[in-house]
């Protein structure tokens, strides 16, 4: 049964959108989710009239200049990667900015990649890893669910990155849970972690990676205070809204 006191956020892929829709998407709208809303996706982004539900719109049209410019500039460490996301007012919160400080994005991606650089990464198996600008809204919007104790999951967790910084929020006492259906990615992602400032939470098992299906969730360590969807769902899918604590809020695309 849906929770009426959930919210929920889908985004916008800015690589689909045309140029009209991103300068719409500055706007940034919030509407709020109803239950029996029509499919999020292609159709709903293309009437723009999204009556339903609570959506993210980002912010396109800035990162359609910077991303260029970040390709090529000398954006060579984290810490600057994460000061530029602050200086364009992508990030605002202070503990955003010290997750993604410590779990270093270069740790994430295959070598030779440019880890810094404001675009999603190919990381085989034909997936990628999102652009930086995009983990950072992710946990900006999920930041009020991701306090200390609290419960994550995020589906399509591919590199584990995002997972690894849920778990840095939620802490010791809280749950991270990566669910991803491409074995060897799940594999890589754990060898990932154990590089990262997450490791000893990947270690004492608050943070943990699983083979899977995403749509089924992950019932054993529901329900979750934060679900974020990594991959597009041409569907709501109903076991995660049934995993969806009461007051938590779900981030899909
Ligand atoms: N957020 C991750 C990866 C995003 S790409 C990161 O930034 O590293 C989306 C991921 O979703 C891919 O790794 C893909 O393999 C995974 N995926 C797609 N469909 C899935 C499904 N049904 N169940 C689990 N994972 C899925």
């Amino acid at each position: 049964m849906m929770n009426l006191s959930s919210t929920m956020k889908a985004y916008g892929c800015r690589y689909c959108v045309s140029p009209l829709k991103q300068l719409l998407h500055t706007t940034n709208h919030h509407l709020r989710f109803r239950p029996r809303s029509p499919p999020l996706f292609s159709s709903s982004f293309n009437n723009l009239k999204l009556p339903n539900f609570n959506l993210l719109l980002t912010y396109n049209s800035l990162f359609f200049t910077t991303e260029h410019l970040w390709g090529r500039s000398g954006m060579n460490t984290n810490k600057k990667m994460v000061e530029h996301l602050q200086q364009y007012g992508v990030i605002s919160s202070e503990k955003v900015a010290r997750v993604m400080e410590t779990i270093d994005r270069a740790l994430f991606v295959p070598d030779r990649t440019p880890a810094y650089a404001d675009c999603p990464q190919e990381i085989g198996y034909n997936a990628t890893i999102s652009a930086p600008h995009m983990h950072a809204t992710c946990l900006q919007l999920l930041e009020e669910k991701l306090q200390p104790g609290m419960h994550a999951l995020d589906v399509g967790s591919g590199t584990g990155y995002l997972t690894a910084c849920f778990a840095m929020m939620v802490g010791p006492q809280g749950r991270a849970i990566g669910v991803e259906h491409i074995p060897e990615l799940v594999a890589s992602s754990i060898t990932n972690i154990e590089k990262s400032a997450a490791a000893p939470l990947l270690k004492k098992g608050s943070l943990s990676m699983h083979v899977g299906d995403g749509r089924e969730g992950w019932p054993e360590c529901a329900p979750y205070d934060a679900i974020h969807v990594g991959a597009a769902a041409p569907e709501m899918p109903q076991a995660l809204l049934d995993q969806l604590k009461p007051g938590g809020r779900m981030v899909i695309p």
